[in-house]
């Protein structure tokens, strides 16, 4: 069982038992690897790729993956406090007992994250510094195609699609641990597996501007290609994936069904360095999702893309996918929806389980301004699309626009302004009922995309086009939303820059940036403090426009698109001519593909669909007869404590889809399973008796559903009793207002243990007297000798243990806050103090009562 401070906001996210976590040994010769992620276990735990490489690395029995994500600044300050190390999530192995440690750059506003999370691991930050008993920091991700900010502190990067190289290196690295093979030799070793670079064999030589003038790569290549898979088909994907405590940014079962882009947006750098477009076979995806579902319980799927409508026979999948699922009331949503790929069948086909949300993503607020980033949608065709989703009932659209892209002019804001303002007078025609979110963010021009050679708009011009557009879309309804221009400004230099970054990153995480991708955590105050020890032209020289011959930083890596493409496709920029996207056919256009090496866009064939699908009836109640219902009576204890109420509904909801529980639904727009919870079990309290009941279509077998149920629940929460049985139309909970106590204080000899046990006689001698107990900047009279009885005192050889009776207690006051102020008020540490809620009882204390629950 895990110690964990309740101070610290969700503490379940530092639990790392969840469901579907594998269970290894610690075997000498396993080779341990921990995957990182610099933000938050919420966030790591949407990302699809680390799902990928956590199931590949696991699947082999002599590699033991473990995941590792950036402790809140609440949890960081305790474990600094209490001189913890960062460890992993499973097995809470500090990171620098690991072999290797693999990041995944997602955001170049994490670097410094990364940083404090290699220093809160006990790993030298600077690569050099790395010794033989320090475990190799790896990176890869898209971030990664611009390594050279992290140039000094990331020993190699993995360059594109992880699937098979991750093992290569795993095996590459166990070989060289266990033949006891030095740092240098090692990296070379690894240096010669294709998509992997090693900075510290790349020389490259910076000019008094901050930009590179020369690069020396090893073995005579200047640049490291990229790793593309050929065949998604032929490549892994995980089912069984582990299913997060607390409810991730993404709370859903994902299937990749495309990798790349056809499109070739010109702003957009995953169409470019993902290309070429490969979609995995519809009936492959049907496959996964079946499984994934069965697997992890969820209600909720996406189908993952960069642009989903594209996909081959996307309607058709839609509509099987829908079809098998409306009867588990699965919703199935594709988030990067094309607006000229939107049918009204497939809104239909959403629509009917669940509305999900749907954004639309113009860009740009004129046509020129859409062509020059080579955008193929026109006006009417995003006004036709809005109109259809309105129509079809949902009443939340979200329009995603940029501003500061290549060639803009003041026409392009007062464009974005109307394009707004029409499809907002069309919402609200429709609908008073109905909004439009206008997101807008910045532009970036990012590496190996066309507009590379372009620079980026100012701080101040940033805030000008923000304060224009701010003041003319104030309007009800209607909704602005935007990234913080200083934010995006350092993630501009940071995408942008080389190695001359490396030192402003590392002084950045000493002074305590931290998490900065989250607004309310970015101090822009602070990194513009650290910029002032640089000269600001070095650091910044990647925000400037660059030389059509100039070399760039992330020059040392080749993602397969040759410049000269990239190049001609920026002079089409400049003139608004929009390019067509990838074709059917053979193409040499960009350079990716080779027919000879089988590196082309693959389409999915579509005739593998079995089409013998079934509507079934959407699990609704039969008319007339009573409904079925299960009882079930569960215990919450141990770790569970650190679950908050919402995240245990959301496990048992979870648990019963994947134990097939034939649970019945609201009619409506949300369908929601009913289900009914005795009482919210408040956050760190456990239970040994409560109740659920879940409302069934048809009846099952209660001893084979305990079963199923506990085989699929997280640890800590346990059913000990289940019982089939009708809705009584009077059915309700036992609530009472006095419950029993036991609570556990951890004593580490009989001098503490006596200690809290003096402590404990003491407040039971104290009668009647009246605590104050401080509520939402109040006092709360709370006179004890009528709420809190103590009926058993005991110390063993670890713990002192109480049984008490509380209640009733004033409204707002919380039993075990007010045993921890109790305790403090003795001077007695109370953070490993554990209350577990044994029974109720009928009647006030000292009156003899009616008791429930295990004695
Ligand atoms: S070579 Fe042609 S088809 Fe292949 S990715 Fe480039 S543009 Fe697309």
């Amino acid at each position: 069982m895990i110690d964990l401070p309740l101070s610290v906001r969700m503490p379940a996210r530092y639990l790392g038992n969840e469901v579907n976590v594998p269970v290894k040994s610690l075997d000498k010769g396993m080779f341990r690897v921990a995957l990182a992620f610099a933000d938050t276990y919420e966030v790591g735990m949407s990302h699809i790729g680390m799902k990928i490489l956590y199931d590949i690395l696991n699947g082999r029995p002599d590699i033991f993956c473990e995941r590792v994500f950036a402790p809140w600044t609440d949890m960081m300050r305790y474990m600094r406090e209490h001189g913890l190390p960062l460890a992993s999530l499973e097995t809470k192995t500090p990171l620098n007992r690991f072999d290797m440690v693999g990041f995944s750059l997602q955001y170049e506003m994490s670097y410094p994250t990364l940083l404090t999370m290699l220093k809160m691991g006990e790993i030298p930050r600077h690569a050099r510094k790395r010794g033989s008993r320090d475990p190799w920091v790896l990176a890869g991700g898209p971030c990664a195609v611009n390594p050279e900010p992290l140039a000094d502190f990331i020993d190699a990067f993995v360059i594109g699609d992880g699937e098979r190289v991750v093992l290569e290196i795993a095996d590459c690295l166990k070989r060289s641990r266990d033949e006891g093979i030095d740092r240098d030799k090692t990296l070379e070793r690894l240096a010669e597996i294709e998509g992997i670079y090693v900075p510290g064999f790349h020389e490259v030589n910076y000019g008094g501007d901050g930009r590179p003038v020369k690069i020396r790569g090893s073995g005579g290549k200047k640049a490291v290609s990229r790793r593309i898979e050929k065949d998604l088909d032929a490549l892994p994907f995980p089912t069984r994936v582990v299913v997060p405590v607390v409810r991730a940014v993404h709370d859903r079962y994902a299937v990749e069904i495309a990798r790349g882009c056809l499109q070739g947006c010109r702003f957009c750098q995953a169409g470019f360095i993902y290309r070429p477009y490969r979609e995995r076979g519809v009936a492959n995806v049907l496959r996964l999702l079946k499984e994934g579902l069965e697997e992890t319980g969820y209600s909720e799927c996406s189908f993952l893309s960069l642009s989903a409508g594209d996909y081959s026979e996307v309607s058709r999948l839609l509509e099987v996918a829908v079809e098998r699922n409306l009867s588990s009331m699965v919703s199935i949503s594709l988030p990067s929806l094309r607006v000229t790929s939107l049918t009204p069948e497939m809104i239909e086909g959403i629509k009917k389980i669940r509305k999900t949300g749907f954004t639309i993503a113009p860009e740009a607020g004129t046509q020129r301004l859409r062509n020059v980033i080579s955008k193929k949608i026109d006006e009417d065709e995003i006004l036709t699309t809005i109109e259809t989703i309105f129509r079809a009932g949902w009443h939340l659209v979200k329009l995603y626009f940029m501003i500061g892209l290549p060639t803009e002019r003041q026409e392009d804001i007062e464009g974005l302004v109307e394009l707004v303002t029409k499809a907002w007078r069309m919402a609200r025609k429709i609908s008073r009922k109905n909004e439009v979110t206008a997101s807008v963010s910045t532009f970036i021009p990012k590496p190996h995309t066309p507009f590379q050679w372009c620079g980026m708009i100012s701080l101040e011009e940033i805030r000008e086009r923000q304060n224009y557009i701010r003041r003319k879309l104030r309007r009800r309804g209607l909704k602005v939303k935007w990234h913080d221009a200083r934010l995006s400004y350092w993630e501009g230099v940071l995408s942008r820059g080389g190695r001359p970054l490396g030192e402003f990153l590392y002084r950045l995480s000493e002074e305590g940036a931290y998490l900065d991708g989250w607004t309310d955590q970015f101090s822009g105050d602070l990194w513009e403090r650290i910029s002032n020890e640089f000269d600001l032209s070095v650091i910044t020289s990647g925000l400037r426009p660059w030389d059509p011959e100039a070399i760039f930083p992330w020059d040392v890596i080749d993602v397969g698109i040759e410049r000269d493409y990239l190049w001609r496709e920026y002079q089409s920029a400049l003139e608004a001519a929009v390019s067509p996207p990838c074709p059917e056919g053979p193409c040499r256009r960009c350079g990716v593909c080779d027919a000879s090496s089988g590196v082309t866009v693959r389409r999915s064939a579509s005739k593998a669909i079995s089409r013998e699908v079934k509507l079934p009836e959407a699990r609704q109640l039969r008319d007339g007869t009573p409904p079925q219902t299960l009882e079930v009576v569960f215990m919450k204890v141990g770790d569970a404590r650190y679950v908050g109420h919402l995240d245990m509904v959301r496990a048992f909801l979870m648990a019963a889809r994947r134990a097939r529980l034939p649970m019945a639904y609201s009619q409506g727009f949300h369908p929601a399973p009913k289900v009914r919870f005795s009482s919210p079990i408040p956050l760190g309290m456990e239970s040994l008796r409560e109740v659920v009941v879940f409302t069934l279509t048809d009846p099952v077998d209660p001893v084979q559903m305990k079963k199923a149920l506990n085989l699929f629940l997280p640890k800590g929460l346990r059913i000990l009793k289940a019982k089939a049985g009708f809705l009584k139309r009077s059915e309700g909970f036992d609530t009472f207002k006095v419950s029993k106590y036991m609570c556990l204080f951890r004593v580490f000899d009989a001098r503490e243990a006596a200690l809290v046990m003096s402590a404990a006689r003491r407040i039971l001698s104290g009668g009647f007297e009246e605590v104050l107990f401080p509520l939402k900047g109040e006092e709360i009279p709370v006179s004890l000798g009528n709420v809190l009885k103590i009926e058993e005192i005991n110390s063993y050889p670890r713990w002192v243990k109480l049984i008490v009776q509380i209640g009733p207690l004033p409204k707002g006051v919380r039993p075990m806050p007010l045993m921890k102020m109790l305790f403090e008020r003795e001077k007695l540490r109370v953070d490993s103090m554990r209350m577990i809620k044994i029974g109720g009882i009928s009647q006030t204390p000292g009156e003899p009562g009616r008791g429930t629950g295990h004695e």
